[in-house]
């Protein structure tokens, strides 16, 4: 049995808000709007009333057949409806809805009423293809305004989609169709990528040898990639052609709050990819209320979400949660650091963004770059950053806080799962901020750190990450795969909580600090240690850009941590590097960090939404199968 670590990294900074922030804020007290979160039937109720629906339900949540849980029950809703054609009889109609723009600066703007439009002909068409309510289309498109309106197209009528991410290949995307069982199929002609064009279509198509359930393929023009009218075969036919003569107006279908609403898969971190299910009336409520909590949304904003749609970030934060809010939303096809790496910045400043949402891999790499760039560019329209996906360690915090927000403006660490749906521990704009830390569960989630008997363990311990009480945007279930979903999720700690698969512990402040996956845990002579509390302390270490450490056997000490390290542009691991990192590690973390071999890599297995793959560098180190490599970046 091993013991809890009380190896610490010890981050005691603490950033309050500035006070123009509080004044304007929505919510002004963070602990009184947790407190009125405790009432968790009570308050989701409250933020569900923002949204018309054409019935409201008898009852807010129905625990009776756990963990099967269903929320506003028999409430009868439309996502599209309350995400599109709500806006366009107020003075939003002709506000931008989607501003897409490019690597190659091109843009494309639709207001409401030209999105509301555009969605109808697209709803009206997949009617025509025989879609029904509760059939499943697959997306394989890149980040271009057909990919929304498709989305909105389905909800409109009920259909679920399920949106492959264009960095997939063949296999990845042959499993999702096929596992979904699709009747039609979006794509494209191609996709920027730092100035090359994929061609999506040439996957699709090798793809599509072995999807028989796919009977019709929707071809979207996006660059331009020539692909001539006559060469498309008998199943395929043009976007364009398709909405031709469209002008119809499409009527909403009228979904029960738990009506299926799509099917996504989660990034593959751990291993094969999951195909979580989502419905419709809990996830509208969860998403609209967190993303309004968090960033606190005014009118006027310009919110840019770099997530691509093809993950669970994009579908919740950057297409559902402000169009429901009636934002504006940016859509960028492309890297951060293409054409160079001001590219970000001067989105930023073409546009003016107020609400930045962001991933810590792409603030590591642009960290490497120096602060150089952000200095090239007015960022001063920035209101709140965000972080989501990883870890965020403090020392990238504290870059982005420095070079990006000017030290004035707080970053919202977000920390949720495909599998949540929204975000689930964040603090407000006004809580006071740990670099390093997503602070405490959101009003109205309830959370803990447990051990493997569920029992809370003491401050400072790491412990098992847990959500004691459903919560709105829940997922139902795994596609397909009940038994999974119980399996997985809620039979692995006593007591009926959720088990999220991330190792955690809370601070004498209440503050949660995410120690990594539980999956990737090290134990390091009887002492169990997160990976991102050594990976953070390396990353502050002057000339370490990035780290990952995975434990490998050792005959003495059961496991040592082997460390993979990215270093500053220039510099070698040699041995008095290797000798300062080892001191540099021991005395921010205490001496059970016991370090064995360390290498210098110039990449890090990643996921293609960016999350380092520890399994993938345990797997080569023991000589072993890689396991599934769909979602894997190179
Ligand atoms: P798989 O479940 O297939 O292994 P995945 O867990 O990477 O893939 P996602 O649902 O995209 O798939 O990611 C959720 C995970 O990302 C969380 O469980 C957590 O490990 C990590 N994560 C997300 N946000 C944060 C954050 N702010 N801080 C720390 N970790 C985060
Ligand atoms: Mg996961």
């Amino acid at each position: 049995m091993s013991k809890d670590t009380s190896v610490l990294l010890d981050e005691k900074r603490l950033f309050k808000p500035d006070y123009h922030l509080v004044e304007e804020a929505h919510i002004k007290n963070w602990e009184a709007e947790l407190e009125k979160g405790k009432d968790i039937e009570k308050y989701w109720e409250e933020k569900a009333h923002q949204f018309e629906w054409f019935k409201k339900w008898d009852k807010v949540l129905d625990e009776s057949k756990k963990p099967f849980y269903q929320w506003f029950v028999n409430g009868k809703i439309n996502l599209c409806y309350n995400a599109v054609d709500r806006w366009i009889n107020t003075d939003k109609r002709n506000q931008v809805a989607i501003l897409y723009t490019n690597e190659r600066g091109e843009e494309i703007k639709l207001t409401y009423y030209e999105l509301y439009r555009e969605v109808n002909k697209m709803a009206s068409a997949l009617k025509n293809l025989g879609i029904k309510k509760g059939d499943t289309v697959s997306m394989y498109l890149p980040m271009c305004p057909e990919l929304l309106i498709s989305m909105l197209g389905c909800t409109r009528i009920g259909a679920l989609h399920s949106v492959v991410y264009s960095g997939l290949s063949v296999g990845g995307l042959v499993e999702r169709i096929n596992d979904s069982k699709a009747k039609v199929l979006l794509t494209a002609d191609g996709t920027y990528r730092r100035g090359k064009i994929i061609d999506l279509k040439k996957i699709a198509d090798e793809a599509l040898l072995q999807c028989p359930t796919i009977e019709t393929v929707v071809l979207v023009r996006h660059t331009g990639n020539p692909i001539k009218i006559s060469e498309l075969s008998g199943r395929e036919i043009l976007y364009t052609t398709l909405l031709e003569g469209e002008n119809e107006l499409c009527p909403v279908e009228e979904m029960d709050a738990e009506d299926p609403l799509f099917i996504l898969y989660t990034s593959g971190s751990t291993g094969k990819p999951k195909g979580v299910l989502h419905t419709t009336g809990g996830y509208m409520v969860g998403v609209a209320t967190t993303l309004q909590n968090v960033f606190d949304i005014h009118n006027g904003d310009l919110w840019w979400c770099t997530g691509d749609i093809g993950w669970i970030t994009g579908h919740s934060y950057l297409i559902y949660g402000p169009l429901l809010l009636g934002t504006t939303t940016l859509v960028y096809e492309g890297a951060p650091d293409y054409p160079d790496p001001g590219a970000w910045w001067k989105i930023v400043e073409k546009y003016g963004v107020t609400k930045l949402y962001t991933a810590p891999t792409a603030i590591r790499h642009l960290m490497r770059y120096g602060n150089k760039y952000p200095q090239l560019y007015d960022l001063s329209s920035l209101k709140i950053l965000g972080s989501v996906g990883e870890p965020i360690n403090p020392e990238a915090w504290m870059w982005f806080y420095k070079n990006v927000g000017k030290e004035k403006i707080p970053i919202m660490d977000t920390w949720w799962q495909t599998e949540t749906g929204m975000h689930m521990i964040a603090p407000l704009p006004v809580s006071p901020l740990k670099p390093g830390s997503p602070t405490r569960a959101l009003p109205g989630i309830e959370m803990d750190v447990v051990d493997e008997k569920g029992q809370r363990v003491p401050p400072g311990k790491g412990g098992y990450l847990v959500i004691k009480k459903p919560w709105p945007a829940m997922l139902r279930t795994l596609y397909k795969e009940e038994e999974r979903y119980e399996d997985t999720y809620w039979k692995q700690i006593p007591g009926g909580v959720y088990m999220a698969g991330d190792m955690a512990r809370i601070d004498e402040d209440g503050y949660i600090w995410i120690q990594g996956r539980s999956d990737d845990v090290l134990k390091i002579a009887g002492h169990r240690i997160g990976t991102s509390e050594v990976e953070s302390a390396f990353v502050s270490h002057p000339l370490v850009v990035e780290a990952a450490v995975i434990g490998k056997s050792d005959p003495i000490k059961g496991q040592v941590i082997k460390s993979f390290l990215i270093l500053k542009e220039g510099h070698k691991l040699n041995t008095a590097l290797i000798e300062d990192l080892q001191k540099h590690v021991r005395y921010e973390m205490g001496p059970v960090a016991v370090l064995g071999e360390m290498v210098q890599v110039n990449k890090l297995p990643k996921t293609r939404s960016g999350k380092i793959m520890r399994r993938i560098l345990r797997a080569q180190e023991e000589g072993k199968d890689l396991g599934d490599t769909s979602t894997l970046e190179d």
